[in-house]
This record gives structure tokens, C-alpha cells and sequence, in this order.
């Protein structure tokens, strides 16, 4: 494993770090858990991604017994959560639903907070710009938090560079904690804010990279090129609205261009596509998502295949993909 500085901080992060959603709590008990979060663990990893609304605040849960079970030193982990669309949806949601209003966040974080049962969490993330919040109530919340120690440092996820840039710049004004990584979506097919949107951020205001779904979802593993396999993300009645883009044929017939390039790397194209995301510096970790101990023993195996990626198979590699990406 390597490690890549989070941005402008001092803070290093693993290339490949774990994340939760969907599988936490759905996939993925307390148990199972335990021996993924141990796996990655041994190979290295020392970042885990979660946020409040993963399995209605359960994921929380689950990652935070797992946490106590397995004993790490605080020092050795990194682990996140995200607010934005709130917790429950009953009752009276006008302050605490698709929203980064102060009450709303300093609320969030407590609840996150007792779920995990830590005293910190070492990232927080806006998960989803709030056009109706003021971007500096948002700004000055998360200073608050850090500086009140509940969190470490704070950033954004899925928020135009323009609103990402006005947070940093109020909080540079106002001498408050300032947005230091963005969690964006990027993969093989969807990359154009990744590699374009926010091409000026990384120098000029040294924005770190989490990205996430490396494998969109499971597609870029070649599981969806015959249908939806039983017991698959795919499957999964709450996500259904993956389906059209998971069975989708030019995505699969790239894919499927993809396989030989992966064999004659010694790799699979799972891993051909999760090594092709640690190639741009930009990336300071890649977020895997795994329902199953193989899964994750694979994806983890993708950083043999880096020194295969020469300028040549990379070209290859962009010839089939990048037309069809976002
Ligand atoms: P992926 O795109 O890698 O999808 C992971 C899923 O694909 C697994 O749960 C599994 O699903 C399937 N899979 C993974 N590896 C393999 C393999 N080797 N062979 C076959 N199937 C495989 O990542 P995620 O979409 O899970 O995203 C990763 C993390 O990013 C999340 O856990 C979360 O922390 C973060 N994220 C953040 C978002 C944000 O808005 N900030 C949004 C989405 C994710 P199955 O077995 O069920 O088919």
C-alpha cells in the first residue's frame, strides 16, 4: 500500500480505502464487518468511508462496534461521516431534511457521533450542495465543529467547483477552517468532473480527491454484461435506479473490450479499473465498496497491476472508455 497526502494536508491517506454504502447493515453485518475492515486493515488501509444517511444511520452503527471490537490505536484510523439529507423522514423534516443549515449540522454531527461511539470523526463532508443554506452558514458550522473537536477537518462531496471555491474563500477571509477534499463519483466512465470541473482547485487551493464507486457500482467488474445476477447490487429492490445504467450494452460492450487488456496484465478488469484510478495524482484515495470478503481481496490486489499501466496500455485503455464516459 501507499499513501497519498490529502490534499494540502499533512494528514496521509491509503491509495484504497473501504466504504459502506448500501452494503453496511443491508450486505454486511457486525461480523462481517469485523473481518473486512481487518483485511483491509492488514493490507494497509487506514481510511473508512461512511455517512449518516447509509442504512438510515445503521451503517454508523455497525462500523462503530466493529471499530470497538477490533481495538485499533485512534491513531492508526481515519474514518468519515457525511450530513445532508437527515436521518428520519417523519414528522416535522423542515430544518433536518436536504439541508446544510447550522442547527441541522451541529445536530447531525452529535447523532453521528453517539452512533459511532467515538469521540471524533476525523472527516466530515457536506454530502450535497444546499442551494437554499447560505454557503457561509455552512462554512462557519464546520469550523465550529472542528474547533468545538468533534471533527478534524471538513469537506464537500458532489458540490460545483464554483460553490466549493466560494467555501474557501469565505473561510480564508474569516480565518475559519477551510474545505480541504471534495468525494466526487470516478470511474472509467464518468470522469469530466474529476479531470475538467475542477482542474483549477488541486494548485489552487490544494483540494484533495476520495472518489467514489470505482467500479460503478459493480459494472466495471463485467457482472452485468448477462442481465442482473441474483444477490447483486443490481438485484437489490431499493436499487432499482442503478438498473438501466448497470445493464446498459454500449457499457457492457466496453467492458467486455476491456477483458483481454486485463488478462494480459495478469488482472482482472475490476482491477484494471481501480489501479487506472490511482494513476492521477489528483486521486488521494480510492474508496472501494465490497459485500464479500473476495471482493475486497481482489480490488485490494488491483496495486499489482500499477507498474502494467504503462503510457501505452493506458491509451488502449482510454480509447474504449473515455467516449462513453460523462
Ligand atoms: P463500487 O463501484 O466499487 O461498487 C461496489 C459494489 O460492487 C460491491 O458492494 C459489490 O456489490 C460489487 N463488487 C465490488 N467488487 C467486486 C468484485 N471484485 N467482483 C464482483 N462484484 C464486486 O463502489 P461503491 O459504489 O460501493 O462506492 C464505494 C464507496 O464510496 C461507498 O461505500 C461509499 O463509502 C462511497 N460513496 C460515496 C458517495 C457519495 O455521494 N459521497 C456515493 C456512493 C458511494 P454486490 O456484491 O452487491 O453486487
Amino acid at each position: 500500500m501507499h499513501y497519498n497526502r490529502l490534499g494540502r494536508a499533512g494528514l496521509q491517506v491509503s491509495a484504497l480505502s473501504l466504504g459502506s454504502w448500501v452494503t453496511y447493515h443491508n450486505q454486511v453485518d457486525v461480523d462481517a464487518a469485523v473481518e473486512l475492515m481487518a483485511a483491509a486493515f492488514d493490507a494497509g488501509v487506514n481510511f473508512f468511508d461512511n455517512a449518516e444517511v447509509y442504512a438510515k444511520g445503521q451503517s454508523e452503527v455497525v462500523m462503530g462496534e466493529a471499530l470497538k471490537r477490533l481495538g485499533w490505536p485512534r491513531l492508526n484510523y481515519i474514518v468519515s461521516t457525511k450530513f445532508f439529507w437527515g436521518l428520519e423522514r417523519d414528522g416535522n423534516t423542515v430544518n433536518r431534511k436536504d439541508t446544510l443549515n447550522r442547527k441541522y449540522l451541529m445536530q447531525a454531527m452529535d447523532g453521528s457521533l453517539k452512533r459511532f461511539g467515538l469521540d471524533f470523526i476525523d472527516l466530515i463532508y457536506c454530502h450535497r450542495p444546499d442551494p437554499h443554506t447560505p454557503i457561509e452558514e455552512t462554512v462557519w458550522a464546520m469550523h465550529n465543529l472542528i474547533e468545538q473537536g468533534k471533527a478534524l477537518y471538513w469537506g464537500t462531496s458532489e458540490w460545483p467547483a464554483a460553490d466549493i471555491r466560494a467555501a474557501y474563500e469565505i473561510a480564508e477571509r474569516h480565518h475559519l477552517h477551510k474545505p480541504l477534499m471534495e468525494q466526487p463519483q470516478y470511474h472509467l466512465l464518468h470522469r469530466s468532473r474529476v479531470e475538467q470541473e475542477y482542474a483549477r482547485l488541486y494548485e489552487e487551493i490544494g483540494l484533495g480527491l476520495t472518489t467514489w464507486s470505482p467500479l460503478a457500482s459493480g459494472l466495471l467488474t463485467g457482472k452485468y454484461r448477462e442481465g442482473v445476477p441474483a444477490g447483486s447490487r443490481g438485484a437489490m429492490e431499493n436499487m432499482a435506479f442503478l438498473r438501466d445504467g448497470l445493464l446498459d450494452a454500449q457499457r457492457n460492450a466496453a467492458v467486455a473490450q476491456l477483458l483481454p487488456i486485463a488478462a494480459e496484465l495478469g488482472g482482472s478488469v475490476a482491477q484494471l479499473a481501480i489501479a487506472w484510478l490511482t494513476m492521477n495524482p489528483r486521486v488521494s484515495t480510492v474508496i472501494l465498496g465490497a459485500s464479500k470478503r473476495t471482493q475486497l481481496d481482489e480490488n485490494l490486489g488491483a496495486l499489482a497491476l500499477r507498474d502494467k499501466l504503462t503510457p501505452e496500455v493506458m491509451a488502449r485503455i482510454d480509447a474504449i472508455t473515455k467516449p462513453l464516459a460523462a
